[in-house]
């Protein structure tokens, strides 16, 4: 039985038999107590081995981190803090754990040295909370565009393609290093590479989902995303997981419904099915937090702050509007931002975003109409010939957390915007001929998976939230 399961029945001397791995282990001459764990659940049960009936050389076997197999019988706990535990008649060692050498010991370790034995993290309160909760996260996308009548679209992980232009790709080959192939100019001759021409890891699956909304109607990726940009920081990952939605028919305000919805849904269903490791979750943050200064603690508990986010319409304004307030904002005046914010083109810092979000509104807030010049050739263009029709939704705490737009489906506008920004046409072809035959308004957006499940668990580092993380210099485990 899985201890979940358990923990949930009442304790009338039923007959149970567990498996899991030991968290504690205490005792005196008469008795011993251990915590068992087996990822069910974030509660572990209490088993009782009564020392007449084990062997002393079994039960000093028994330390933290081993694997073991109960046998017993369920009853009511005497103690405090549990209403049922295993009286146990008979435990079986299935993996003992070199006591002195296991590294996580019933102690508090920092999540730094948890990185670093990303192997073992699993087996600890914090971690298998946030698996279970990205797990949760996981259903919770699925059944939110299924219920919707969207179809998931698997896009290729291997492309030709650099969705953003942005250059920050992982290439792909299988040509020798060492030996590369020539062409008479000097270059790297790519024809001869396996797939016949330069590849790369995706950066996003937007383009090719676009094919698919303009056939399907209404389709969804979720899929790994690669990008090689050197920033080390605590929202970056070099491996990450996308959500994109693209929707026929659907303009930039369906969107922004769509994205405000399909948030508020996920948060709402781990509240509703995760509830034991969100508050465990919360007390953890309390505690984290309450080492901080005081002005650097967040106003809002965790629980509270999901309930916020589900009860609250997130902000609307225009990146006009924001960079308006933020110009003449007091951070703004008092030269307290390290990138000064002086008109229309500036682009947002994460700084700006967290003022915006956190001070300002005190609450997530869409932005939309970017100018141009920062973002993607693909996205509308607006009347004004100047700002483009895309939306980043700003959480607390996290910055961006989905980038998304309206896309430019008129062809003369489209490849104005290509040319413009050194977009290869030749390549792009199919993404091109869609808007030749049939084309239509459509939308769609981003979200940054990992993003999602830091703002759900309050986990303040990615690299805490996707079991073995990607970043520069470091691909173990
Ligand atoms: P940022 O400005 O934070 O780098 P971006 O503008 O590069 O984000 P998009 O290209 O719009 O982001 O990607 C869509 C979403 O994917 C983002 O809103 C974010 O949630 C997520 N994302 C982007 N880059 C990363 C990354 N390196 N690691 C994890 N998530 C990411
Ligand atoms: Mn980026």
């Amino acid at each position: 039985m899985k201890i979940k399961e358990i923990l949930q029945s009442k304790g009338s001397e039923q007959k149970i038999h567990v498996k899991g791995w030991v968290r504690t282990r205490r005792g005196s001459k008469h008795v011993t107590f251990i915590s068992l764990n087996d990822g069910s659940s974030i509660n572990s049960i209490q088993v009782v081995a009564e020392s007449n009936n084990f062997d002393e050389a079994l039960v000093k076997q028994i330390t933290t981190g081993s694997c073991i197999s109960v046998s017993g019988k369920l009853v009511a706990s005497k103690g405090s803090g549990q209403t049922v535990e295993i009286l146990a008649n008979s435990i079986k060692i299935l993996g003992n754990a070199e006591a002195e050498n296991y590294p996580l010991q019933p102690k508090k370790h920092s999540l730094e040295f948890l990185r670093e034995n990303a192997h073992l993290r699993f087996r600890t309160n914090t971690f298998s909370a946030v698996f279970r909760l990205r797990h949760a996260l996981t259903f919770a996308v699925h059944k939110f565009f299924n219920d919707k009548g969207f179809f998931n679209l698997h896009t290729p992980i291997i492309t030709g393609a650099d969705a953003e232009g942005a250059g920050e790709i992982f290439q792909v080959t299988n040509l020798d290093l060492e030996n590369l192939p020539k062409k008479v100019d000097g270059k790297i001759d790519f024809s001869e590479d396996f797939f016949g021409s330069k590849t790369n890891l995706t950066v996003s699956g937007q383009l090719e989902a676009e094919l698919g909304a303009l056939g399907l109607g209404q389709v969804y990726t979720f899929g790994p995303t690669f990008r090689a940009e050197n920033s080390n920081t605590s929202r970056h990952l070099s491996e990450f997981w996308m959500i994109e939605p693209e929707v026929a028919f659907a303009d930039l305000n369906e969107n922004m419904d769509l994205a405000e919805e399909f948030l508020k849904y996920c948060i709402q269903y781990c509240i509703e099915n995760n509830a034991e490791d969100l508050q465990f979750l919360d007390g953890r943050m309390e505690e984290e937090e309450s080492k901080l200064k005081k002005e650097e603690r967040s106003e809002m508990g965790l629980l509270e702050r999901l309930q916020f986010v589900i009860e609250n319409n997130f902000e609307r304004l225009t990146y006009r509007e924001a960079i308006d307030v933020l110009r003449n904002s007091k951070p703004n005046k008092k030269k307290k931002f390290q990138y000064p914010i002086n008109g229309f083109g500036d682009d947002l810092q994460s700084e700006h975003e967290r003022y915006l979000v956190e001070k300002k509104y005190k609450k997530p807030v869409i932005i939309t109409d970017y100018p141009k010049g920062i973002k993607a050739f693909y996205m509308r263009m607006n009347e004004d010939n100047e700002t483009v029709r895309a939306m980043d939704i700003l959480f607390p705490t996290i910055g961006e957390i989905i980038g998304g737009s309206q896309r430019e489906e008129r062809l003369d506008k489209l490849q104005a915007r290509m040319e413009e920004l050194n977009v290869c046409q030749k390549e792009l072809w199919w993404y091109l001929e869609t808007r030749k035959f049939g084309t239509c308004t459509h939308s769609g957006f981003g979200l940054g998976f990992e993003r999602l499940i830091m703002f759900v668990t309050g986990m303040k580092n990615i690299r805490d939230v996707i079991p073995f993380p990607r970043t520069p210099q470091n691909a173990e485990f």
